[in-house]
């Protein structure tokens, strides 16, 4: 079979007639299958031996036999094959994310609720470093894949504590706007500068390498969080300025929001 790229596009006079043009993207489709397939499993592969390794270090820093000057050393490796490990799960989430174009499991996620949870989580990251608040509308809730968007939010709100300095506000709203429901975190940080915000969804682009590793992160965060909301539908801003902070926002659909109802128990009854 053949896989054609159709872009349809107005022309002629008032632009009533319809101009289509069709590109042959058979070997440009292959080729992406085969790429993905290739990391899917040499990531499955990398798996199982690295747990295995940072198992045994962890029982070798944990020896009491082990002697002190080998201690510091151990740390390290542990650091780095858990680093390993990090990179490989988020090299098979997005595999996973790219198998299929949209979840395959649809639910009412209460995205309330998860919000709240990532605030928990956040502030055990940033401990006491940071002002974390969140405004958060209770009743809005959304049709979606509940793993992927846990996944997608936290990659920002953890994004905002990893890059940003001790003292930063931090501050996450999830609410209806006019567009349809939008998830948002603001922080007052470093901020980005401009020639970077078109590439900081491609895999392991970073703006600053050093620090970023050191940070912790893997560089795949925010390819993650894209394509968790193309497989939504929505759409991932990013809006910043270099010494006043940046804005992530996630827009959905309107077709995507539900209102969550009080069940009335005596009237079912
Ligand atoms: P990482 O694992 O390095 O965080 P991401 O894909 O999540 O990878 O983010 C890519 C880069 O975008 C980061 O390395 C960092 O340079 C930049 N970045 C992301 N969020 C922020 C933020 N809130 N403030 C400043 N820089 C950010």
């Amino acid at each position: 079979a053949i896989i054609l790229s159709l872009r349809i596009t107005p022309f002629g006079e008032r632009k009533r007639q319809r101009l289509v043009v069709g590109r042959d993207i058979t070997k440009i489709y292959h080729l992406n299958m085969i790429r993905r397939d290739f990391v899917a499993n040499a990531s499955h592969e990398l798996r199982t031996p690295l747990t295995v390794i940072s198992g045994f270090l962890e029982s070798l820093q944990d020896a009491p036999g082990t002697p002190v000057a080998h201690r510091r050393p151990l740390t390290l490796m542990r650091n780095q094959t858990d680093r390993m490990c990090s990179i490989i799960e988020d090299l098979l989430t997005l595999s996973r994310l790219e198998m299929h174009d949209s979840p395959e499991e649809q639910e009412s996620v209460d995205i309330p609720d998860e919000i709240h949870l990532i605030v928990q989580e956040a502030q055990a990251l940033s401990n006491g470093r940071h002002r974390i608040r969140a405004r958060v509308d209770e009743d809005l809730l959304l049709i979606g894949s509940e793993p992927e968007l846990r996944s997608a939010f936290s990659n920002l709100v953890f994004n905002a504590v990893k890059h940003t300095p001790e003292g930063s506000h931090i501050e996450i709203t999830w609410h209806d706007a006019e567009s349809g429901p939008r998830f948002t975190v603001e922080d007052n940080g470093p901020g980005i500068a401009p020639e970077h915000l078109p590439r900081l969804t491609e895999r392991f682009y970073r703006v600053d390498r050093a620090r970023s590793r050191e940070s912790g992160g893997t560089g795949l965060g925010l390819a993650i969080v894209k394509h968790v909301l193309n497989r939504h539908e929505a759409r991932l801003t990013i809006s910043s300025e270099l010494g006043h902070g940046s804005i992530f926002s996630c827009t959905f659909p309107q077709h995507s929001a539900l209102v969550r109802r009080e069940v009335d128990i005596s009237a079912t009854g």
